[in-house]
């Protein structure tokens, strides 16, 4: 299993979300979590069925 900050710089990286158990990027989006400052977003694997959730962070606003 990738840790969590390996991960976040992996995917970052390759601008690709891929499953931390498997490497995968055969992922199925699940429900998505909007707060105030983070959006949750959940992933299931289709290659090992890892349930996983990835954090997004408020990064800037631009104007719309
Ligand atoms: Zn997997």
């Amino acid at each position: 299993m990738q840790d969590m900050e390996d991960w976040r710089k992996e995917v970052v990286d390759t601008g690709v979300t891929h499953c931390p158990s498997c490497k995968s990027t055969d992922l199925l989006m699940g429900a998505c979590a909007v707060g105030a400052m983070t959006v949750h977003q959940e992933f299931i694997c289709n290659g090992c069925q890892f349930e996983f959730k990835a954090m997004y962070a408020i990064a800037f606003y631009y104007p719309d």
